[in-house]
């Protein structure tokens, strides 16, 4: 049976849970524990509500040792001063029993009285990423002994545009650190973030939990392009009766608005959006026209979507295919809530159709696919993402052309890494041009010549 007898936890620790009322750890505590003690990186797939907080603190606190040492070993970044000022209240319970000190710090409050605080000593850091940056080059802040360094809801934080901050933070850390990052789903930024910063990550998730997949009838259609789509999900929701309250999702903010637009001109006082570049304000509004029914067709991201509890969806559509299958999860999981049957339509391209099967192969279950409607218009026309474009190739008409789809494109060149090296090299091969061809050549040793 799961006890925490079998962490071996230390006193302090004990009472503390019994203070808590926690009779057994939860499945992402059972599965983290080990994983952080061992030292190694940790990439935790768990939605807040799980105990996802005591699962990568517990490890941490049994390890803390007593210290007098001013500067902090633990730094934790969240991205909202609320989930500041909630960590920093859990971890005071978590620590009743312990002589560690927590301080939390975010940004538009007093930055002296943080400072006076970290001048008197801290063990355990809780920060929003600008605040903490400000602090480390003001060197009110030296982060050199930061041994662990815990990033929750990553996924907020990137969707919100932390990426730069967290960058910046890293450089100011110790390289030999060990780095937990907990997200409630995977996005491609988690992705290249841990790709880029983590050293062979161990990836811990729980399965996920929520409504039973016999609650929930899915069907998905096999859909030529994003018009298409479009076209189809209109179609879909002319049935107002059926269609009643309909969680639309989409993978990024950027197909959202287009589709957004699209849907707008036929459904204008049925629809609403919510994404990250949305004002709070404006994401407010829109779930609650959304809950009330004056709006039956919500727009989302994944990332944004999660924290709502939205109640009688009737129906989920997949727009395009979650490239992390957890996350397929999580969307369909909306529906079918309180023992009601919920349903959920995916649409695939031929692109997305691996992605698909990870999904199946994850649920063990093979979506039906339902006849693409006749009626429906197949528009081959194609947004900028779905076009491909024809890489250089190097005046050698010869030479095999290779074709990339622009956004991959895109996304490689972003993802390359900024300090190329051997500048001597590059400013001189800048100079003489990299020979490829035997023109090349020749062009070289013409501006050889003439210098
Ligand atoms: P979190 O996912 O970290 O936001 O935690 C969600 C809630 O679960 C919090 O109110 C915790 O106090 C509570 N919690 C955490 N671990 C346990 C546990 N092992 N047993 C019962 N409740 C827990």
């Amino acid at each position: 049976m799961n006890t925490f007898e079998n962490f071996n936890l230390s006193k302090a620790l004990r009472f503390a849970i019994a203070d808590l009322g926690y009779e057994r750890p939860t499945p992402i505590q059972e599965e983290a524990f080990s994983v952080v003690l061992s030292g190694k990186d940790v990439v935790g797939i768990a939605q807040t509500g799980t105990g996802k907080t005591f699962a990568y603190m517990l490890p941490i606190l049994q390890q803390l040792k007593f210290s007098k040492q001013v500067t902090p070993r633990v730094l934790i970044l969240v991205p909202t001063r609320e989930l500041v000022d909630q960590l920093v209240s859990n971890i005071g319970g978590f620590t009743e029993y312990m002589n560690v000190r927590t301080l939390g710090v975010y940004g538009e409050s007093n930055i002296n009285i943080q400072k006076q605080k970290l001048l008197e000593g801290v063990d355990i850091l809780v920060a929003t990423p600008g605040r903490l940056f400000d602090l480390a080059v003001s060197k009110a802040v030296k982060l050199r002994d930061v041994s662990q360094l815990v990033i929750d809801e990553v996924d907020v934080m990137l969707d919100l545009g932390f990426r730069t901050q967290l960058t910046n933070l890293f450089e100011l850390l110790p390289p030999r650190r060990q780095n937990i990052m907990f997200s409630a789903t995977m996005t491609d930024e988690v992705d290249a973030l841990m790709d880029e910063y983590f050293v062979a990550p161990e990836r811990i998730s729980i399965a996920v939990s929520g409504t039973p997949l016999e609650n929930i009838s899915q069907q998905c259609y096999a859909v030529k392009n994003f018009h298409t789509k479009a076209n189809l999900v209109a179609h879909l929701l002319m049935d107002k009766s059926q269609f009643s309250k309909v969680l639309v999702f989409v993978s990024n903010k950027k197909i959202a608005d287009r589709l957004f637009d699209i849907l707008e001109e036929q459904f204008r006082s049925a629809i609403c959006i919510i994404h990250s570049n949305k004002s709070q304000n404006y994401r407010i509004r829109s779930v609650e026209e959304f809950e009330e029914g004056s709006k039956r067709i919500l727009i989302a991201t994944d990332v944004i979507s999660r924290g709502l509890d939205l109640d009688r969806i009737s129906h989920v559509i997949n727009f395009d295919v979650p490239t992390y299958p957890e996350n397929y999860m999580h969307r369909i999981g909306r529906t079918g809530r309180a023992e009601q049957e919920g349903k959920s339509i995916l649409f695939f391209t031929e692109k997305e159709e691996s992605a698909k099967i990870a999904i199946e192969e994850l649920m063990n279950y093979h979506i039906p696919e339902a006849d693409f409607p006749e009626e429906v218009e197949i528009n081959n026309e194609l947004i900028p993402e779905e076009r491909t474009r024809v890489a250089e190739s190097n005046y050698n008409r010869n030479m095999k052309i290779k074709t990339e789809p622009v956004g991959e494109q895109e996304k490689k060149e972003k993802n390359q890494k900024v300090n190329l090296g051997g500048s001597y090299k590059r400013k001189l091969e800048q100079k003489y041009k990299k020979a490829r061809t035997r023109g090349d050549k020749n062009q070289n040793k013409l501006k050889k010549k003439r210098r």
